[in-house]
C-alpha cells in the first residue's frame, strides 16, 4: 500500500511543491496529500518541500496548510492526521526563477544520490523553463527524479511545444507527467473499466449500432478572479482542447493490449489523429461559440462577461462542436462535445444514443436505446431500455422505457455505514501516481501535440471566416447556434 521508502533500502522519497502557497496547492494538492496520508498511502520517510517567495515561515506555513486542509475535507479528517502530516513539511522561501535556487534546495536536501524526487510545478507555465534549468543545472533533474506540470501547456501548438522543449532538457518523457485532472476523477478511470472489463458493449461500440456520442461539461460559475487568464483562452483552449478531448479518447479509443502507459495513450493519441479537420469550409455548421451575457447563475445576478471585463472582448465562454474520427469503428456517427460557463446546472456527463431499431413491430412507441454515463455531481450509469408496461389494454402490448440504473455512490458504500464514501479528489490519485512513477494517468507529448493541432484548425476557421461568440444570458444552455449545430442533423437534441 506505501510507496517505496528509504528504510527498505530504497531512495527516499521527497516531493517538492513549488508553489507551495498557492491556490492550486491550498485547495488541491495539501487535502490530497493530508488524504493519502490519512489512508496510509504515502511512506513513512517521505519529506514535503514547500517552495515560494513568500518568505513565511515553516510553521505560519504548515497552519495554513492545515486550515486549508480542514476546509476541503471537513469531517473526513482525522484527528491524528495533521498532527503527523505536518511533520513531514518545510518551507522554503526562495525565487524559483532566480539562478541560485537549485543549489539552495540542494543544500536542504542532502544526499542528492539517495533521494527519490518528485518535482510538482504549481506555478505559471512561463516559469517551468527556468526552474527546470536550475534543477538540472543543480543535479536534480537526474532519473529516478521528475516533474509534474499543470496545465496549460501552451496556447496553441507553438507554445506548446516551446514549453515541452523547456521542460525535456532537464527530463526526458518518461519522467515528464502532464496533469489533466480529469484523469484522476475515478468515473474517468471507470471509463475504461466499463469500455475494457465488460464485453457487452464492444460489439455495439460503433458507428454500425451508435447514432452518435455527446459529451457535456457544465459550469454553473462564471470565469470570476481568473478573468485575466481567461480572457487569452476561452472555452476551446481551457476545457475543450484537453479535458473534452481527453473524455472523447476514452470513449472512442481501441481496445489497448494491455493498460500500461504506452499501451493506453498509443490507442488514444491515434484517435486525436483520427480527427477530421474544422475547415472555413465547415466551421459554421461544425462549431458553435457563446459569451455570457447579462443574467442570472449560480445563485447570482451575473452582468455578462464583457462588462466583468469591463471592454469588448471576443473571447468564447461557451463553446460546442461536432467532431468526426475518420476511421472504420466511428466514420459517420458525429460526437458533439460542449462546455461553458454560466450555464443552468454544473454537470459532466456523456450521451450514448444507439441507432433506432432496424424494424419495429411496435410502431412509434420503441425508442432508441441509450446509455448515460455522470461523472457530476453524482456518479452514475444508465441504459435506457423498452420494456413492455405493465397491466392490460384493449389493444394489445404497450411499451415504456424504462432505465437500468447504477449508483456508483451507492453500489460502493466503502464503510458499510449506509453512508456514500468519501469522494475522493481527482489529485490524490495523480500524485499517488506520481510518486509511484507510474504515468499512464497522465497526458503524453504527442497527445498534447495532436490536440492542439486540430484546435488550432478550428481556431484559426474562426479567424478566416471572421465567426464571433453569439450572446447567450448567463444561466441558459448556451447559444442558439449551439442547438441548430445538433438538430441539424434531423430529430437529434441536446441531453438537457
Ligand atoms: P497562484 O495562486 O498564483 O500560485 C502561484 C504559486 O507559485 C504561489 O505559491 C507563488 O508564491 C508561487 N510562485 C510564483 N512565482 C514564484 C517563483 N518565482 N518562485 C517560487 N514560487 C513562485 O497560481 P495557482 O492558481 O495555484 O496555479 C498554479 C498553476 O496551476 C498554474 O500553472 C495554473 O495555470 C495551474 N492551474 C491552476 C488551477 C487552479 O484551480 N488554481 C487549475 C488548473 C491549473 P509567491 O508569490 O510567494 O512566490
Amino acid at each position: 500500500m506505501s510507496a517505496s521508502s528509504a528504510s527498505n533500502g530504497a531512495r527516499q522519497p521527497v516531493f517538492v511543491l513549488v508553489g507551495g502557497t498557492g491556490d492550486l496547492a491550498m485547495r488541491m494538492l495539501w487535502p490530497s496529500l493530508a488524504m493519502l496520508d490519512q489512508d496510509g498511502f504515502l511512506s513513512s520517510d517521505l519529506r514535503i518541500i514547500s517552495v515560494a517567495r513568500e518568505d513565511c515561515g515553516t510553521d505560519v506555513c504548515v497552519d495554513r496548510i492545515g486550515e486549508a486542509v480542514q476546509k476541503r475535507v471537513g469531517e473526513s479528517l482525522e484527528a491524528e492526521t495533521l498532527s503527523r502530516f505536518r511533520k513531514r513539511i518545510v518551507h522554503l522561501a526562495l525565487d524559483a526563477a532566480h539562478d541560485d535556487w537549485g543549489d539552495k534546495l540542494k543544500a536542504e536536501l542532502g544526499d542528492i544520490d539517495k533521494l527519490d524526487i518528485v518535482f510538482f510545478l504549481s506555478v505559471s507555465p512561463s516559469l517551468f523553463k527556468p526552474i527546470c534549468e536550475h534543477i538540472e543545472r543543480a543535479g536534480l533533474s537526474k532519473a529516478p527524479n521528475r516533474v509534474v506540470i499543470e496545465k496549460p501547456i501552451g496556447r496553441d501548438l507553438a507554445t506548446s511545444k516551446i514549453i515541452n522543449d523547456s521542460v525535456a532538457h532537464a527530463f526526458d518523457e518518461s519522467r515528464t507527467f502532464r496533469i489533466d485532472h480529469y484523469l484522476g476523477k475515478e468515473t474517468v478511470q471507470n471509463l475504461i473499466a466499463l469500455r475494457f472489463g465488460n464485453i457487452v458493449f464492444e460489439p455495439l461500440w460503433n458507428a454500425q449500432s451508435i447514432d452518435h456520442i455527446q459529451i457535456t461539461i457544465a459550469e454553473t460559475v462564471g470565469v470570476g478572479e481568473r478573468l485575466g487568464y481567461y480572457d487569452e483562452y476561452g472555452a476551446i483552449r481551457d476545457m475543450l482542447q484537453n479535458h473534452l478531448l481527453q473524455l472523447l479518447c476514452l470513449l472512442a479509443m481501441e481496445p489497448p493490449s494491455a493498460i500500461t502507459s504506452d499501451a493506453l495513450r498509443d490507442e488514444k493519441v491515434k484517435v486525436l489523429r483520427s480527427l477530421k479537420p474544422i475547415t472555413a469550409e465547415n466551421v459554421q455548421t461544425s462549431t458553435a461559440r457563446g459569451q455570457y451575457g447579462p443574467g442570472f447563475a449560480d445563485g447570482h445576478p451575473i452582468a455578462g462577461y464583457e462588462a466583468e471585463k469591463g471592454s469588448p472582448s471576443n473571447t468564447e465562454t461557451f463553446v460546442a462542436i461536432k467532431a468526426e474520427i475518420a476511421n472504420w469503428r466511428w466514420a459517420g456517427t458525429p460526437i458533439y462535445m460542449r462546455t461553458g460557463k454560466c450555464l443552468p446546472s454544473r454537470s459532466t456527463e456523456i450521451v450514448i444514443q444507439f441507432k433506432p431499431l432496424p424494424h419495429s413491430i411496435f410502431g412509434a412507441e420503441a425508442h432508441a436505446n441509450r446509455l448515460l454515463i455522470r461523472l457530476q455531481p453524482d456518479e452514475d450509469i444508465s441504459l435506457t431500455l423498452m420494456n413492455k408496461a405493465p397491466g392490460l389494454t384493449s389493444e394489445g402490448m404497450h411499451l415504456q422505457a424504462l432505465d437500468l440504473s447504477l449508483s456508483l455512490i451507492k453500489a460502493f458504500d466503502g464503510n458499510g455505514d449506509g453512508k456514500p464514501p468519501r469522494r475522493r479528489i481527482a489529485y490524490e490519485r495523480l500524485i499517488l501516481d506520481a510518486l509511484n512513477g507510474n504515468n499512464a494517468q497522465f497526458v503524453r507529448r504527442d497527445e498534447v501535440e495532436a490536440a492542439w493541432t486540430w484546435v488550432d484548425g478550428i481556431v484559426q476557421a474562426w479567424t478566416d471566416t471572421h465567426m464571433k461568440p453569439q450572446m447567450y444570458p448567463a444561466g441558459t444552455f448556451g447559444p442558439v447556434s449551439a442547438f441548430r449545430l445538433i438538430e441539424r442533423e434531423g430529430g437529434r437534441t441536446w441531453n438537457d
